[in-house]
């Protein structure tokens, strides 16, 4: 019979890469046996998208994961691809592919799990929804897990958003409503689940399949999702992804000492991270709203101004994860995720230094 595939990927644009995607209808035998293998290889033009000369243009879609499609039929599915060249080496901008090498050279063995925090804004008409034309809203204070008209913009999406990554089978954890108007976040990765695996590579495909379906859902609403790091200027937080980390060791009796080893690599690590953890950090990073300077590398529990915070109960239990509060909202987590592994596991990553698309320490 025919479905729809939906080939997901990512685009050159620098500094920042965006999802993009097409249809394809396969003939598949059986819709309910769907294995990666059903997805045949599939080409574009990569001179659309920055990643190409025109005179030879075409890249290769490589098929690594796939969910169902909650917005068209029953056997319909979104596929998330790699981008090779017409020699089979990963392209320059393929960092999933480093991600894959550093899970190959050691992280893997180290049993990562990883959850993002997704923070976003919603725009129409140029300004986040719940700011009015030509003004401001009321200071904030009432947003931040707000109920009501007047406190809560764009909810519509936000529900749709969030039934539409249950449907396709993300691993959504949960959502809610920011500190400025117009400002959601969903957090996406480990909850617990035992079918579910938690690694970086699927974590980091299902967040960029849940930012694609947010673009798409948010196109019925005429609404731009934004994941600008500070999307407004003034009194008003900005956007992050605050990444969630742990090892098994970390979540075995006594973790809390592998923990505290992670941080301390961190912390020697601070100005390649942040070179690497989205476009226009600094603006978000000042010290304020619930940031730390980024300037400044802090650790603490339960300390929501620091760059590195253990959660309360991890301190408590002695064992868990920890909360990297340092990424952007557009940093794209198949980098951030490299990073955490290759500095916190003490993996040397030759391929961090063959791409232009990741910066060393400023
Ligand atoms: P916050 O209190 O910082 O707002 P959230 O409730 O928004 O935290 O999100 C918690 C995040 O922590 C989720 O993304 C979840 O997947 C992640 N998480 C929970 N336990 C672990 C763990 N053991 N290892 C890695 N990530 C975890
Ligand atoms: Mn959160
Ligand atoms: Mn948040
Ligand atoms: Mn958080």
């Amino acid at each position: 019979m025919l479905i729809l595939a939906e080939y997901i990927w990512l685009d050159g644009g620098s500094p920042t890469q965006k999802p993009r995607s097409k249809t394809r209808v396969l003939d598949v035998a059986d819709p309910k046996a769907l294995t990666l293998d059903s997805f045949p290889e599939w080409s574009y033009d990569g001179s659309s998208t920055n990643q190409a000369e025109g005179g030879d243009s075409d890249l290769i879609l490589r098929p690594v994961n796939f969910v169902k499609d909650p917005l068209r039929g029953e056997n319909d599915v979104l596929v998330m691809c790699e981008v090779f060249d017409a020699e089979g080496r990963p392209h320059s901008t393929n960092l999933r592919s480093v991600l894959r090498e550093v899970m190959d050279a050691g992280g893997d063995a180290e049993q990562p799990w990883i959850g993002f925090e997704q923070e976003y804004t919603l725009f129409q008409n140029g300004r986040p929804l719940g700011f009015p034309e030509g003004g401001y809203p009321a200071p904030q204070g009432p947003f931040y897990c707000g109920v009501g008209a007047q406190n809560a913009y764009g909810r519509d999406i936000v529900e749709a958003h969030t039934r539409a990554c249950i449907d396709a089978g993300l691993m959504i954890y949960g959502i809610n409503a920011e500190v400025m108007p117009g400002q959601w976040e969903f957090q996406i990765g480990y909850r617990g689940l035992e079918a579910e695996s938690a690694d970086p590579l699927n974590v980091s495909d299902h967040l960029w399949i849940g930012r694609w379906l947010l673009m798409r859902i948010a196109e019925n609403y005429g609404v731009m999702p934004s994941f600008d790091p500070k999307p407004m200027r003034g009194d008003w937080n900005g956007a992050g992804n605050h990444t969630n980390f742990s090892t098994r060791a970390m979540r075995e009796a006594g973790g809390i000492a592998e923990i505290d080893k992670a941080v301390e690599r961190l912390a020697a690590s601070h100005d390649l991270h942040i070179a690497n953890y989205g476009e226009g950090l600094a603006d978000r990073l000042t010290g304020l709203h619930e940031t730390c300077s980024i300037h400044e590398f802090k650790n603490g529990i339960a300390d929501r101004g620091a760059s590195i915070r253990v959660p309360r109960p991890v301190a408590a239990k002695g064992y868990g994860y920890f909360e990297d509060r340092r990424p952007g909202a557009n940093c794209d987590p198949y980098l951030v995720s490299a990073l955490l592994l290759s500095t916190v596991c003490g993996i040397a990553n030759e391929r961090l230094g063959s791409t232009d698309r990741i910066r060393t320490a400023a």
